[in-house]
């Protein structure tokens, strides 16, 4: 049997373990929390592709907690855009 190592990730919102490629991590940029591809640069959170896990993760707080600040309405807004815009590439991938 062949295995091989995937790097598992707990997301914010369902707090499931997961490959670490089916989640997308955000940071804390200069523009407010948005993905962030590098892997780089700071404390970054792990999040499922999906609007579920991020609404779960906002009534936990979860986002304030890790980055220690207020997180604004329009910050969440964007982030469940980008999830979307996610969702509809992934799409188009498979
Ligand atoms: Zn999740």
């Amino acid at each position: 049997m062949e295995e091989r190592y995937v790097p598992m990730r707990r997301c914010v919102g369902c707090m499931r373990s997961l490959p670490k490629p089916q989640l997308i991590r955000l940071a804390d940029t200069p523009d407010g929390i948005a993905e962030e591809l590098s892997g780089r640069g700071g404390r970054g959170v792990y999040l499922c592709v999906s609007e579920d896990c991020l609404s779960k993760a906002i009534k936990k707080n979860a986002f304030s907690r890790s980055f220690k600040r207020k997180i604004e309405d329009e910050e969440y807004d964007r982030l469940r855009e980008a999830l979307r815009l996610h969702a509809e590439g992934s799409l188009e991938v498979m």
